[in-house]
């Protein structure tokens, strides 16, 4: 019998995990859960998921643990700190989920190689929508052997594409994916404000963006979604997008590769979060660009 674990049941972990509580239990296994949020782990629970008390609990009692985690110190402090995971008696591969960088890949892999356990970082693009149907695109390194036992699994939360053997270029590749992801939410934003500013129905911008060459992520699905109902309340928040893009902008630096757009997409991020709170929606970054072409960003209807 397999057991699982699973740490971090926030808007993604609650939705991957919910899609391998059925999965494992097929395969007369089960499924271990961790949260500092006592109503996720319930919500868990009530899907046939176990609650257990800490994340060392989980080392102890699984063979493999995933973790969707917040930011890079979180997902050390859970592996490597006192009574993390990493402390565990049978865990023998730790999957991080989370886009914590590639720099922290690679310590995890030196730290935790030297105690027998394979570490394997997988970030997930996708969304909320790909978590809960099962279509994320997932990012995996680390040694091929132990990709190869997890891949089922990641098979139930998406589509796993193996990126070799080096540890942190799953997390490279969603670096570079949410560069590209973020910065049409800027590019697209300053399009609709000149757009709007020249008395243009941004409905039918977006309806006319989405049948041209103009159309990205942020014109198909945050607009629509998000940004024309004026709810900015797509589901990534702009704190989590900044540490991703400071996260690239770190390691392009790291490499001599100088990304000037980067450094936009990273100021117009730290704006969203200065003008909206910390629990801004990455989306809320339109009503930035707006306000700086005098529009007002508080209007009710788009
Ligand atoms: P979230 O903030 O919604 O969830 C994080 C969860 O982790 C929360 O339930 C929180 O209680 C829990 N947590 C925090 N510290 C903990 C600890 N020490 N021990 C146990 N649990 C702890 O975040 P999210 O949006 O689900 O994102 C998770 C990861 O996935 C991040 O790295 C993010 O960058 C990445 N990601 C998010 C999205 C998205 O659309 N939201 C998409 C792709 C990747």
């Amino acid at each position: 019998m397999t057991t699982i674990g699973f740490i971090g049941l926030g808007r993604m972990g609650a939705n991957m995990s919910a899609r391998l509580v059925e999965h494992v239990a097929k395969e007369d296994g089960r499924l271990l859960v961790y949260d500092l949020s006592q109503e996720a782990v319930q919500s868990l629970v009530a899907k046939g998921a176990t609650a257990v008390g800490s994340a060392k609990e989980l080392g102890d009692a699984c063979d493999v643990v995933f973790m969707s985690l917040p930011t890079p110190p979180i997902v050390r402090e859970t592996v490597l700190g006192e009574g993390g995971v990493g402390s565990g008696s049978r865990v023998k591969i730790i999957v991080d989920l989370s886009t914590s960088g590639p720099q922290l890949a690679q310590e995890l892999h030196e730290a935790l190689s030297a105690r027998n356990i394979a570490s394997i970082d997988a970030p997930v693009s996708g969304g909320i929508k790909g978590a809960h149907e099962g279509t994320l695109a997932i990012m995996a390194s680390g040694p091929e052997a132990q990709y190869d036992a997890v891949q089922p699994l990641l098979a139930r939360m998406g589509r796993p594409f193996y990126m070799g053997e080096v540890p942190g270029a799953g997390q490279v590749m969603k670096l570079v994916n949410n560069l590209l992801s973020i910065g049409a939410i800027a590019i697209t934003a300053e399009g609709m404000a000149v757009g709007i500013k020249a008395g243009l129905d941004p409905a039918k911008m977006i309806e006319v963006l989405n049948s041209g060459t103009g159309a990205n992520s942020a014109t198909r699905d945050k607009w629509p979604r998000s940004v024309l109902p004026r709810t900015f309340d797509f589901g990534f928040s702009a704190a989590l997008s900044l540490k991703d893009t400071r996260l690239l902008l770190d390691e392009a630096e790291a490499m001599g590769v100088p990304l000037q757009i980067g450094e936009i997409v990273r100021t117009y991020l730290e704006r969203t979060l200065a003008d909206y709170g910390a629990e801004a929606d990455f989306t809320a970054m339109a009503k930035v660009v707006e306000a700086d072409a005098g529009l007002d960003p508080d209007r009710s209807s788009a």
